[in-house]
């Protein structure tokens, strides 16, 4: 607004602009199970610290868990998941955390070891989506959040323009989107700016890693980001601006949009027989990381598949056994729910030793 307001002002603003973001768009429901994709960044523990304020201000009735996904960078990942536990500690809430390894059987070190550093980040947003879903299953939840910014908003829009990517831009838009067409997934920070989530954790005192990736070129990224800083320096509206526009932009009915199928191996949402991950790791195990790469398996070559029946030699493990397990977790949560108890035998949680589960 333009407005200059003190400390405690700041801080109450702030968060009533993200309650009426989480209000206005009916984000949740009482009882819900939520997770919060965590990376230790700032994003994700303004997030993280506001939505557990806003909870215990309001009422929402939500059970609150910490999601975080180890890609396997060394020097990176695991500083900033050490950064995740103490926030766990900080504001008592259970942490669940899922690694690459542990789910595709390769770190991120391996994979760029093997693609090099050009489009290391194709690979690891692709999993890093599919793992925060895979977490999600594991603990049951309702929804998961994430801690995208209006500045991350404003670049995704103008980079799906200038791609000329429609069905992207039609999407990237939305507050809430399907996840893997089970678990909704929201951003409740979608009309915070960056310097706004800077300047509420720095005078939060709030406990973040500010390091970048090691694998972090994403030029293409870098550019649109940019050039939104300078747009914002000659006109301080122009990142909700953009987000505005593309709000309002409507996809031609002509332009052809994907349609949601089912990845025939694991199961996840997919247009394309094969899934991205399921391509990717195909293409990584079979020493041909660009099969991955380009839009389908199909496409890549013709190939016969590692083991000649078109299956990679690492098997993720199938959605429909993470829903199924996820459903028996919740009816023996809700036999047992007076009793507090665990049973280790049911609990995916109990398969790593992971923190979090009841
Ligand atoms: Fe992964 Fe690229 Fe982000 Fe690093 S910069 S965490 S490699 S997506």
């Amino acid at each position: 607004t333009g407005q200059r307001v003190c400390k405690e002002c700041f801080f109450r603003v702030f968060e009533t602009e993200v309650h009426h973001t989480i209000v206005d768009n009916g984000l949740f429901r009482p009882g819900d199970r939520i997770g919060i994709g965590a990376s230790g960044g700032k994003d994700s523990t303004v997030l993280a610290y506001v939505m557990k304020t806003l909870n215990e201000r309001h009422g929402y009735g939500l059970e609150l868990f910490l999601l975080s996904v180890d890609e396997g960078i060394s020097g990176y990942r695991d500083d900033s998941l050490e950064t995740v536990k103490r926030n766990r500690d900080q504001y008592g809430l259970p942490l669940k955390i899922v690694s690459y390894e542990q789910l595709y059987g390769w770190s991120m070190d391996r994979i760029v070891e093997a693609v090099g550093r050009k489009n290391n980040c194709t690979f690891c947003g692709v999993f890093r989506r599919q793992a925060l879903d895979r977490g999600a299953l594991m603990l049951d939840l309702d929804h998961i959040v994430t801690g995208h910014n209006a500045d991350d908003v404003a670049e995704t829009i103008l980079m799906n323009m200038l791609r000329g990517d429609l069905p992207r831009l039609g999407r990237c838009t939305e507050i809430t989107t399907a996840g893997d067409g089970y678990i909704g997934r929201s951003k409740p920070l979608k009309y915070a700016y960056e310097k706004e989530i800077v300047m509420y954790a720095y005078l939060k005192r709030l406990d973040y890693f500010s390091t970048e990736c090691t694998y972090s070129p994403n030029a293409y990224r870098g550019y649109a980001r940019q050039f939104i800083k300078d747009l914002e320096a000659v006109r301080p509206s122009a990142i909700i601006d953009i987000i505005h526009s593309g709000e309002a932009m409507k996809v031609a009915s002509t332009v052809a949009m994907p349609v949601p199928a089912q990845c025939e191996r694991c199961g996840y949402l997919s247009s394309n027989a094969v899934c991205k991950a399921c391509a990717l790791l195909e293409g990584l195990e079979r020493g041909i990381p660009k099969l991955g790469i380009s839009r389908t398996v199909k496409d890549a070559d013709g190939l016969p598949a590692h083991g000649g029946d078109g299956s990679s030699a690492v098997e993720l493990v199938h959605f429909e056994r993470l829903r199924e397990r996820a459903r028996a977790i919740r009816q023996q949560r809700l036999e047992t729910a007076d009793s507090g108890s665990c049973d280790a035998d049911a609990c995916l949680c109990a398969d790593d030793g992971a923190s979090g589960c009841r």
